[in-house]
């Protein structure tokens, strides 16, 4: 029998790879349902390719115009709206839910996923940023588990396979410190979308590369990685390592520390995903050790701001980090839209959270408001910004 695969957000970055790898594992894993936002032209292609059982498209106005793509195709469901998009996880036949959409829209479903009992391949780091303590609870309940596509917590996963209960005494987590690595304050001043889009080493979609130019990714990866390996936060170090081949690593207590390494490229940890605990094959280039330094470097929490809100959001809890993550995601939308600087980012963020209420156990309704309301001050913010 196949695994049946469904992909949110099948045409972005993780979504397209994820399709490479099943395409090249097509005796194992089958498409079960596809979804997207906007990109409908490429959501039917991709439909006619993999012939799902259902596609959805979130954004309802696009529904007349993928029914018009695929009527060819009488046997593909088609579905619009965040409502189906929630509802399509919990398909009987599903074995497995990329979760593979951005921010904060992913949360409703891999909630209802993993009270499906789906197993979930987790890319969309948001979901634990925002309500890591609520959806590791549901994992727990539900016995759903949740492995981890994000390439530095993938490798810290497979550095713990055959670990058992041996206790994690450090995670080392590996950043590629993003296209403003050398930059000066004064220089980050003045840097806009464009460059931010120029990452060094990945190429991801547009909202994880600008979260990476001012390193709120690896904030975000640092409050992912609590959640995932049950660590505190001052047991995670994060190393800037420019030439992204060490992936991430563990220490343990007896000093040893187990890493992985390879070329930046997120099908191994897709397919590492969906196959574990089996390695298949993957016919990618080869890591060639002779060709690369590697370089470690501690990072510049003043220089990059948004590290250290991440690190606060942490310490303060509750309903923090989901305040950190939806001002996130209004700065770096505005600044995508020279809408606002650089600095600016970390200053909106920084203010939104002091703003917004603080709620020591959130529930998801908590969530579910304090995403608004943060959205509201920072969007406040963004209006007030001097570009
Ligand atoms: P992309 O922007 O490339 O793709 C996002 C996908 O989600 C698209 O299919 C998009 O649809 C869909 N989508 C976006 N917003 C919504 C919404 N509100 N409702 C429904 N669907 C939506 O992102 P990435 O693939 O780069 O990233 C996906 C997730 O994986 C993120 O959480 C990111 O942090 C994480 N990740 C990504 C990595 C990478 O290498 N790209 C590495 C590690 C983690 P449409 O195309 O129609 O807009
Ligand atoms: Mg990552």
């Amino acid at each position: 029998m196949k695994q049946q695969i469904c992909i949110l957000g099948s045409t972005g970055s993780i979504g397209t790879q994820a399709l490479d790898v099943i395409e090249s594992h097509s005796d194992r894993y089958e498409v079960y349902a596809l979804t997207a936002n906007n990109r409908v032209e490429l959501l039917a292609e991709q439909a006619h390719k993999f012939h799902p059982a259902a596609v959805v498209i979130a954004n309802e106005q696009h529904y007349d115009r993928l029914k018009e793509l695929l009527a060819d195709e009488p046997d593909i469901k088609i579905y619009a709206g965040k409502q189906a998009l929630d509802e399509i996880v919990e398909a009987d036949p599903i074995d497995m839910v990329l979760t593979a959409m951005v921010g904060f829209a992913g949360l409703p479903p891999t909630i209802r996923a993993i009270k499906a009992h789906k197993k979930i391949c987790l890319a969309n780091k948001e979901t634990l940023v925002v309500a890591g303590e609520l959806i590791c609870q549901l994992a727990i309940e539900n016995h759903a588990p949740i492995i981890p596509v994000d390439s530095e917590h993938s490798a810290i996963f497979q550095s713990l396979v055959g670990e058992g209960d041996n206790e994690i005494e450090k995670i080392l987590l590996t950043a590629s410190g993003g296209p403003f690595r050398t930059f000066t304050h004064e220089q980050m001043e003045h840097v806009k979308a464009k460059d931010a889009l120029r990452h060094p080493t990945w190429d991801m979609g547009a909202k994880i590369t600008i979260d990476s130019a001012t390193m709120m990714n690896k904030g975000f990866e640092v409050i992912e990685a609590k959640w995932l390996f049950d660590v505190p936060a001052d047991k995670i170090q994060v190393l800037v390592h420019p030439q992204s081949i060490v992936h991430s690593a563990v220490q343990f207590r007896d000093g040893a520390v187990k890493a992985q390494l390879g070329i930046p490229d997120m099908h191994l940890p897709i397919l590492y995903a969906f196959s574990f605990p089996e390695r298949l094959t993957l016919s990618q280039p080869r890591l060639d050790l002779f060709k690369t330094p590697l370089e470690f470097f501690e990072p510049d929490l003043q220089r990059f701001r948004c590290l250290q809100l991440a690190f606060d959001a942490i310490h303060k809890g509750g309903n923090v980090p989901c305040v950190l993550n939806a001002a996130n995601e209004i700065v770096n939308r505005a600044f995508l839209e020279d809408r606002c600087g650089f600095h600016e980012m970390s200053d909106i963020i920084a203010r939104t959270m002091q703003r917004v209420a603080f709620i020591k156990n959130p529930t998801y309704e908590d969530y579910l408001a304090t995403d608004a309301e943060a959205r509201k001050v920072a969007g406040e913010y963004v209006s007030q910004a001097s570009m």
